[in-house]
């Protein structure tokens, strides 16, 4: 059974890319039996951002990622999971590696430090420090100490030769170790740096396997490195590519939203938002051509909820080149969990519960009473039964078919120009034809629909005109736009009062 950790700073949202790792993380712990962890690395107090760690353990709750252990109210063995309440821990082994030779304490003014980069890398020097206070005798180290010197603990890489380890993503990776620095483990404060503390807690809590993002590669060999020198045993490595835009930069905002929160707010669906990231740098099939897979029958392969994610989740199957994060693929991977809720009773009232506040938000201060049956549950119901085939995420509801909760738009471009296209003769009478829609109030929806279906072609048969004209001509009066769910469906839908007042401003 693997021992994996999520182990977040603070500093803000939780990104797509860190959903990535804890998903990853938290899929190898359930397909070994093992256990999943959460652990906050909040031991840089200048980067701390008060409230973050809740909005990060909400989000990952909303996507069905649960710790086996964390900070409370989950708790374990292992305890406390914030590194900030662990630094006894972190001082205790850094004064340890300063005792055996493999560390030693730095007391240069950051005045001398800078001085001492800015002529290195001038020389063209890789590293930035010169290894001075690794040279100190010890009655000079003495008397600083005496004189209460701040100091930092750095640790004393060696200067020649290589540290290689096996990735499981990258295979062999080797570091020459002239490109190390002498890291700061202790800073002047007594506070660790991440090296320190993160390796010292992945020893402490019992990790085998450690699967962080590509960014952290190079810090790798530097863990190698204290592994070695307190003689511990390393986890395993696994660094998961970048997450990429579609030009193939590093993701940054452009691509469209980059944190959680944002998938949330817009109404996606947890299962898809989870689908998608799974499949950013690992496929069940190993290889990485994922199914364009934009409309329905494609690409069904790609649609996974969680459990089967855990079955078939392997670390062999990994990628290893940028995943490109396509924002039509998330959508259109939505649409497909989408259809999928509606099967069922209980997934459709789940949908309901999801949209109503997406709606009530916009447009709740906007009716007038008589209209507010709109933003009840069995409306909402009614509504995505009827678009349901034709939106990619719930936040299409009130955005493209507003006109289910507000009078449509006629005067947009898109409502323009459909009207220039409609037969002339084809609105006056469609408005003009409208005793049949008195019937629509005692219909169930697939009747009712039907019974439109036929006032349409009777109208068309009996004036001789093309049903499609006349089609079209109540798609506009109904919802100004040119596309839509069947006009019979929608028209239903609305319900009659709701259509013969749209009809009524058109009567001749
Ligand atoms: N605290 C690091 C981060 O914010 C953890 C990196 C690691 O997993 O080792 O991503």
């Amino acid at each position: 059974p693997a021992r994996v950790r999520f182990a977040p700073s603070p500093t803000g949202q939780l990104h797509l890319g860190g959903l990535r790792t804890a998903l990853y993380n938290y899929l190898l712990a359930k397909k070994t039996g093992g256990t999943f962890i959460l652990r906050i690395e909040d031991t840089d107090q200048t980067r701390y951002v008060p409230g973050a760690v809740e909005k990060l353990t909400s989000s990952l709750s909303w996507a069905g990622i649960h710790p086996d252990e964390g900070p409370p109210p989950v708790n374990g063995p292992c305890a406390p999971y914030f590194q900030s309440q662990r630094t006894d821990l972190y001082r205790k082994y850094g004064n340890k590696l300063v005792e055996e030779g493999h560390a030693y304490r730095c007391f240069c003014t950051p005045e001398r430090l800078q001085i001492i980069r800015d002529s290195r890398k001038k020389q063209g020097r890789i590293t930035s420090y010169d290894k001075h206070c690794s040279r100190l005798p010890t009655e000079e180290i003495q008397s600083l100490l005496a004189k209460n010197t701040p100091y930092t603990i750095r640790h004393n890489v060696f200067t020649q030769g290589i540290t290689s380890f096996h990735d499981h993503v990258h295979g062999k990776v080797q570091f020459q170790h002239h490109v190390l620095d002498d890291t700061i483990l202790i800073k002047s404060d007594g506070f660790p740096t991440y090296h320190l503390a993160n390796v010292v807690d992945d020893h402490q809590m019992g990790i085998t396997h450690v699967l962080r993002g590509e960014e952290w590669i190079s810090s790798t060999p530097k863990h190698i490195l204290l592994y070695n020198a307190f003689g511990w045993t390393p986890p395993s490595f696994a660094h998961l590519p970048l997450l990429l835009n579609d030009n193939r930069s590093k993701l940054s905002k452009r691509s469209g939203d980059v944190h959680v929160e944002q998938y949330i707010e817009k109404g996606y669906l947890p299962e898809a938002v989870i689908n998608f990231v799974a499949l950013l740098g690992w496929h069940p099939r190993g290889d990485c051509n994922l199914h364009e897979g934009h409309d329905n029958a494609e690409g069904q392969e790609d649609i996974l909820d969680l459990q089967q994610m855990i079955h078939q989740f392997n670390l062999d199957h990994l990628h290893h080149s940028g995943a490109v994060v396509d924002p039509m693929k998330l959508s259109w991977i939505n649409k497909q969990h989408l259809l999928r809720r509606t099967q069922t009773t209980s997934g459709l009232q789940s949908l309901v519960d999801l949209l109503s506040p997406l709606v009530n938000n916009q447009y709740a201060s906007r009716l007038n009473r008589e209209y507010e049956y709109r933003l009840s549950p069995a409306y909402l119901k009614q509504v995505i039964s009827t678009v349901k085939e034709r939106i990619r995420i719930l936040n299409d509801i009130p955005t493209l078919c507003s006109y289910y909760f507000i009078e449509p738009d006629y005067t947009t471009k898109e409502a323009i120009d459909l009207r220039k296209k409609l037969k002339p003769n084809a609105l006056a009478l469609v408005s003009n034809e409208t005793k049949t829609l008195d019937t629509l109030k005692t219909l169930s929806f697939h009747e009712g629909s039907l019974r439109i279906k036929e006032w349409i072609h009777e109208t068309a048969e009996t004036h001789k005109v093309n049903g499609n004209h006349l089609m079209m001509a109540l798609r506009y009066v109904m919802t100004g736009t040119k596309v839509g769910a069947g006009v019979a469906e929608t028209m239903h839908t609305l319900g009659r009062t709701t259509c013969l007042s749209r009809l009524s401003c058109f009567i001749d």
